[in-house]
């Protein structure tokens, strides 16, 4: 093996704790495949966690972000640029939004989306109208406001006191939702398909139901497509399959493929109660994150591409389903697209790190979605090949997961 200048011990000697990473450093990526610092090879079903839409240097984004890179990296929004308005013009074209707001991450994207339903109530109604509706395992980032408004306490746990005027109600219930909704609610906000909180997708009936329950109360409907955004679920956006238009998508994670990036969508009448000096950020819209941005979307919104999404999906519902005839260790296989969910059984409730450990040792990366579920957001352009080796290796390392067990 040889020496390094920096590895993940360094890690423990330099940088906070809030994270507990892998010991093998990962150092270059294609396609599906990446190699750490001692050249072993790593299938990754992992995708930067829903954000390698097009897998690691895609040559598309790679001359994207170098001839952005030869032209102009910075102005601030003392100045507009191409690349963002180009951004915007195809955001615009292709979903129900016509403005767009550009921020940095996932959490800025809610932050200014929980900060303008605020303002739009605040100007249309009066300060009475400011509560926020949320769903019980919802995740809508790290900020305070985010921690506050997404539906897992262990995340607001230690930072109060947080922002007033949050409630949560089961995802999924809908008289849970009309018992708590009346017209002091300025937003309900909710994940086309809860990811983080274990992959479990919104009921059509619910959504429509959310709908209307906000029209009732003149409370705008938010979808955070942080996660299901981008070709993740077979459709550029999941609110479209869905067949319920919200009034305000947040994206970010896959629309930069890798370059950090997010943004806010709304409609012009919302979108004025963002007035001048009312909200903004530094890098927000920068040429170089807008630059790939517009190369990602530009592949992704291909009607071929999207429904590969779903011939992908149905080859690693197939082949988990394979496993679990085997081995009996899933309770149940959700997915949206190729954002995929198998829940632990009985016998391995608490276990999902165990797994993620065995997979990574056999030259694997998963992700967990809590302490239950085992989580797969690949590249949605991954190859088949890809898909049957990565699979080959998780029933490895679940086979060794089980005999463990059985000899202790
Ligand atoms: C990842 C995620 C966020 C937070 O995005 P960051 O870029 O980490 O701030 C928000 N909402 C959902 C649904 C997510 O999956």
């Amino acid at each position: 093996m040889t020496q390094h200048s920096v590895s993940r011990a360094t890690f423990d000697e330099v940088m906070v704790p809030n994270y507990n990473p892998a010991t093998m450093l990962p150092v270059r990526g294609e396609g599906s495949r990446i190699w750490d610092q001692d050249g072993r090879e790593y299938i990754d079903f992992a995708g930067g966690i829903a954000v390698n839409a097009l897998g690691h240097r895609h040559p598309a984004l790679v001359e994207a972000l170098k001839s952005q890179a030869d032209k102009i990296w910075h102005l601030s929004n003392v100045f507009t640029n191409e690349p963002v308005l180009e951004l915007a013009q195809k955001l615009t074209e292709r979903t129900f939004a016509d403005k767009v707001f550009f921020c940095n991450s996932g959490a800025e994207a809610n932050e200014a989306a929980f900060k303008l339903a605020r303002k739009y109530a605040h100007d249309h109604h009066g300060a009475g109208k400011h509560e926020i509706i949320a769903f019980t395992q919802a995740f809508h980032g790290r900020t305070l406001f985010t921690v506050s408004v997404g539906g897992q306490a262990k995340y607001r746990e230690g930072f109060e006191p947080v922002p007033a005027g949050i409630s949560h109600v089961p995802y999924n219930d809908i008289e849970a939702l009309r018992a708590a909704i009346s017209d002091r609610t300025c937003a309900v906000v909710m994940e086309p398909v809860q990811g983080e909180g274990g992959v479990v997708p919104a009921d059509p009936d619910f959504a429509r139901a959310v709908r209307e329950l906000c029209d009732a109360h003149q409370a705008l409907l938010i979808f955070d497509e942080v996660q299901t955004g981008v070709g993740r679920t077979g459709s550029l956006y999941a609110y479209e399959e869905l067949g319920v238009t919200p009034d305000i998508l947040t994206t970010a994670k896959a629309l930069g493929g890798g370059f950090p990036i997010g943004a806010m969508l709304t409609r012009t009448e919302i979108a004025k109660s963002l007035n001048i000096g009312s909200h903004g950020t530094t890098y927000g819209g920068n040429p170089l994150g807008c630059a790939v941005a517009k190369a990602v979307l530009d592949i992704v919104d291909d009607p071929e591409l999207l429904a590969g999404v779903k011939r992908k999906q149905q080859l690693f519902v197939e082949l988990l389903e394979d496993i679990n005839a085997r081995h009996h260790c899933f309770r149940e296989i959700r997915s949206a697209g190729l954002l995929i969910g198998a829940e632990l059984n009985e016998n391995w409730q608490g276990q999902s790190a165990k797994f993620l450990g065995a997979a990574r040792e056999r030259g694997l990366m998963l992700l967990v979605a809590g302490p239950n579920v085992l989580r797969m957001t690949p590249s949605l352009i991954i190859p088949d090949e890809d898909i049957r080796a990565g699979m080959a290796l998780l029933e490895d390392a679940i086979t060794s997961v089980l005999e463990v067990e059985k000899a202790g």
